[in-house]
């Protein structure tokens, strides 16, 4: 038994990502009326992200590679099959019936969950082909047509794979699918470039305008942020942004505010929207991580209030989410 860390765990899974096949963690189908964009959309979310923002709802796509969760209600109580098949003899089972998996020497080799009768155990992240994901875009294309829909790429971050997310984006423009990939932004200028020139539309997350809490609370540089922001609207993409409202976070009026007067002066950007904080700790949990935030209480009337900072602030052309 050996302790692994991340990066020795990614590193067991080699080569995660080529520009035929990637990493993908979750694809929704048939998904309307979100912010995700227009019409009937298929969602695909590319697992990987260089960021860790304290409040992240998709923490199952943050690390690039498959890794296990654990739900723990599903598991029968009688059965022990993932005990013995483990080959680290990571997981114990209580005397209470509770599983507990030791992530530290925990290979994500996924044999628990193969074998798991419950689906209490799943791994997530699975290697896909564009291929196989033009497959599943090619059988939705019927609900696109008629609600101006398509496919959104998101993730983690989709740009941690940029030759995969190139080529998908490719095939999808000559099959006349209307694309969109959501960002944090924090990616190479020249990778997001070139996926630009496929691209419909650009979802884009500005959280902070403080730089300082950008390092600190998201992990990245608020600069590059920025600037592919504004040399992404250079290249005339429609843009839509971001904000992620977290209580305590990214909620105050100075913040809303700074964001909006900055986008207010990208012509290509169409629409901002504040996003709701929806409490993610049951999927923390699931992956056997501490949720640092546990505990937050959005407030509707802040919210609001926001809302109403937001539109003071922006232009009439930018619709406001
Ligand atoms: S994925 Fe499951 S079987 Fe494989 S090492 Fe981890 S706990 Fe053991
Ligand atoms: S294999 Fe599944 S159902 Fe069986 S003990 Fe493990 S988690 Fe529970």
């Amino acid at each position: 038994m050996k302790n692994r860390n991340e990066s020795e765990k990614a590193f067991l899974f080699k080569s995660f990502s080529s520009g035929s096949e990637g990493l993908v963690f979750s694809i929704e189908r048939g998904v309307y009326g979100t912010s995700d964009g227009p019409g009937i959309r298929t969602l695909i979310f590319f697992k990987g992200c260089p960021l860790r923002c304290l409040w992240c709802q998709n923490p199952e796509g943050q690390n690039p590679y498959p890794e296990i969760i654990l739900k723990q209600d599903l598991c029968i109580r009688e059965c022990r099959e993932c005990v013995e098949i483990c080959p680290e003899r990571a997981i114990i089972k209580t005397s209470e019936g509770i599983i507990e998996i030791n992530r530290k020497i925990c290979t994500n080799c996924g044999q628990c969950a193969r074998i798991c009768p419950a689906k209490a155990i799943e791994l997530v992240g699975e290697k896909m082909t564009v291929d196989e994901l033009m497959k599943i875009l090619n059988r939705d294309k019927i609900f696109y047509g008629s609600s101006n829909g398509g496919v959104t790429v998101s993730g983690g971050e989709p740009l941690m794979q940029p030759e995969f997310l190139l080529n998908l984006l490719k095939r999808c423009k000559e099959e006349n699918i209307h694309t969109a990939i959501e960002t944090s932004g924090c990616c190479e200028w020249t990778s997001l470039s070139r996926v630009l020139d496929y691209t419909d539309l650009l979802i884009y997350d500005v959280k902070l305008m403080d730089h300082e809490k950008h390092l600190s609370f998201v992990g990245g540089d608020l600069n590059l942020v920025l600037e592919n922001l504004v040399k992404s609207n250079g290249k005339g993409v429609e843009i839509w942004v971001h904000t992620p409202i977290i209580p305590g976070y990214t909620d105050s009026e100075e913040n809303v505010r700074k964001i909006a007067k900055f986008i207010a002066n990208l012509d290509n950007v169409t629409r901002y929207g504040l996003l709701p904080y929806n409490p993610p700790d049951s999927k923390y949990k699931m992956l056997g991580r501490e949720y640092k935030l546990s505990g937050l209480k959005p407030s509707i009337e802040k919210f609001k209030k926001l809302k109403a900072v937001a539109r003071s602030s922006l232009p009439t052309r930018i619709l406001l989410e």
